[in-house]
């Protein structure tokens, strides 16, 4: 535009692009020292069998205990973190933190050991060239076997160089972690991929879910994907879970896991550990819901 112009005319800086910009200068410094002083914590939401309401793990998400304006949500920072690469420190903050909290509900609770941790994985955590060597220490460093770890990484992410991710995938899966695809159907999946890659489980997201029992083109979406991942062997969970409605349909569709407020909102490590021990210590059932 200010091209087409010509040489001598230039364009006013609009005086709330200047603020807007040195908002995200401050919040950038912020968010820097942040992390360095570790006021970025994990904070864990339920995952849950739909057949029998068993706890079957915890999704570990970024939260920022900023000394002034409390508790801020990723939706506040995680884009800038993706942007300025503060997402690679930040993320490994949020990896060794989740496994290392982990083991210690096992200590309390040793039914915790058939946990699984899910850590959201971003598109510059996975051009990281020393990822799997990253991952391979967290979970050394926990004590925790691989197998309770749970990466999950968007479709974007895994289908934009799918050749490249292939081999990524294939080498974080020989570490025995699991793999699974967030926001799925979201994004574009190439099918003829889908099924090439080493992916534990699908997790349907919350546009898809919310809608459920509402029409029966809404839980068609929902269907289908199930059937999917049940022809790809792939476990199902669904995302963003609020009405018991929701859930009777996923229970009718044969979908395998849940996480949502209705099941539980993520919360802090010391919450967990009070969940932990007000369940059945056998069978990890969580007693409310359908
Ligand atoms: P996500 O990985 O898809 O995580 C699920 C989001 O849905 C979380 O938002 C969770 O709090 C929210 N949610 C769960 N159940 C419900 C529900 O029933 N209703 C509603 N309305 N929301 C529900 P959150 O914690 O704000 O995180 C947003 C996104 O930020 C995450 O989406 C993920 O993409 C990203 N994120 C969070 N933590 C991390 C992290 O440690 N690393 C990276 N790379 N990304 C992260
Ligand atoms: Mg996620
Ligand atoms: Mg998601
Ligand atoms: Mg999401």
């Amino acid at each position: 535009m200010a091209k087409e112009r010509g040489k001598n005319t230039y364009v006013v800086f609009d005086p709330s692009m200047r603020s807007r910009v040195q908002d995200a200068m401050r919040l950038e410094t912020e968010l820097r020292r942040a992390i360095a002083q570790e006021e970025i914590v994990a904070h864990y939401q339920p995952i849950v069998s739909v057949a029998d309401n068993v706890l079957l793990g915890f999704e570990a998400l970024a939260r920022w205990r900023h000394p002034e304006r409390g508790l801020i949500f990723p939706g506040e920072f995680i884009e800038l973190a993706e942007e300025t690469g503060l997402i690679v420190n930040l993320g490994r903050q949020i990896l060794s933190a989740a496994l290392q909290d982990l083991a210690s509900w096992c200590t309390v609770h040793p039914a915790a050991s058939r946990l699984t941790m899910s850590v959201n994985l971003s598109a510059r955590q996975f051009m990281q060239s020393d990822l799997v060597e990253q991952v391979r220490q967290a979970v050394r460093a926990s004590g925790m076997p691989a197998q309770c770890l749970c990466l999950e990484l968007t479709e974007s992410v895994v289908m934009e160089n799918a050749a490249s991710a292939r081999v990524l995938l294939e080498r974080l899966k020989a570490l025995q972690v699991r793999l699974a695809v967030d926001d799925f159907g979201t994004g574009y999946s190439s099918l003829a991929y889908l099924h090439q890659f080493p992916l534990d489980s699908l997790k349907v997201d919350r546009s898809f879910v919310q809608r459920l029992g509402r029409q029966d083109s809404d839980n068609a979406i929902v269907h289908a994907i199930i059937q999917l991942a049940q022809a790809l062997r792939l476990r199902v969970v669904a995302e963003g879970v609020e009405e018991v409605a929701q859930l009777e349909v996923l229970q009718s569709l044969g979908c395998d896991a849940a996480q949502g407020y209705l099941l539980g909102k993520p919360m802090p490590a010391e919450a967990v550990l009070r969940l932990l021990a007000g369940l059945d210590s056998e069978t990890l059932q969580l007693r409310h819901c359908v």
